[in-house]
């Protein structure tokens, strides 16, 4: 199975993902995490990235494609894979088409997680990930056993830098511009399907694997 998850960030793309790639045995790949791997061992992609992400703003199509041919040429997408905050662009979803053309490949499902604007201020600024492992959680809606340590690995929490008021607000105008139209994009090819992310996280979760045994 070949996924991509879309939605505005703060959709719970990431948290989803977390509870379903095990279940199908494929690797997530989240470009923003591909990204503040970089931006943290300070790479010459990383240098890159960090000037636009830090604004709030989309990194150039070219490194993004860039990123993900590498990434989805590996030998452990080779059953499949979740791509998790890519494409974002009409342009990045050509370039992942051709890409896909020519390794044999192709998206079988497009899975748009919807959550209302006005939700996603909350989500994104209570957001807290692990500094070890990467996970997700959120201060009030998917808080952590102990207060600032990772359930899974009882690595330290942190807010990642982007997610405060004002980058947010740049994140969302960038997202509702350049990257909600690729619903259409997705939609023409038959390849959308839409799950209310509003519900809680088990209930996500559910109507997600059941869009996956259809
Ligand atoms: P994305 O990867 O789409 O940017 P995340 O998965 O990081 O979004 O989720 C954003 C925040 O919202 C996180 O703090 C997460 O714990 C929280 N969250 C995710 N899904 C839900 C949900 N269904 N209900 C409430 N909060 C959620
Ligand atoms: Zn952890």
């Amino acid at each position: 199975m070949n996924i991509i998850f879309m939605g505005p960030p703060g959709a719970g793309k990431g948290t989803q993902a977390e509870q379903i790639v095990h279940k199908l045995g494929i690797p997530h790949i989240s470009t923003g995490d591909e990204l503040r791997l970089a931006m943290s061992q300070g790479t010459p992609l990383g240098l890159e990235a960090k000037q636009y992400v830090n604004q709030g703003l989309y990194v150039p199509d070219e490194v993004m494609i860039g990123i993900v041919r590498e990434r989805i040429s590996r030998p452990d997408s080779k059953s499949g894979f979740l791509l998790d905050g890519f494409p974002r662009t009409i342009p990045q979803a050509e370039a992942l088409d051709q890409l896909l053309v020519s390794l044999g490949k192709r998206i079988d499902l497009v899975i748009y997680i919807s959550v209302a604007r006005e939700q996603l201020l909350d989500r994104t600024t209570g957001r807290r990930i692990c500094k070890e492992c990467g996970a997700t959680y959120h201060i009030r809606n998917n808080p952590p056993k102990t207060e600032g340590r990772c359930d899974r690995c009882s690595g330290e929490l942190i807010q990642r830098p982007d997610d405060n008021e004002q980058k947010v607000a740049t994140r969302l105008d960038e997202y509702f511009t350049k990257t909600a139209p690729l619903l259409k994009y997705y939609e023409q090819k038959n390849l959308l399907q839409q799950v209310d992310g509003e519900q809680d996280i088990q209930a996500v979760t559910g109507q997600i694997l059941s869009l996956l045994r259809d």
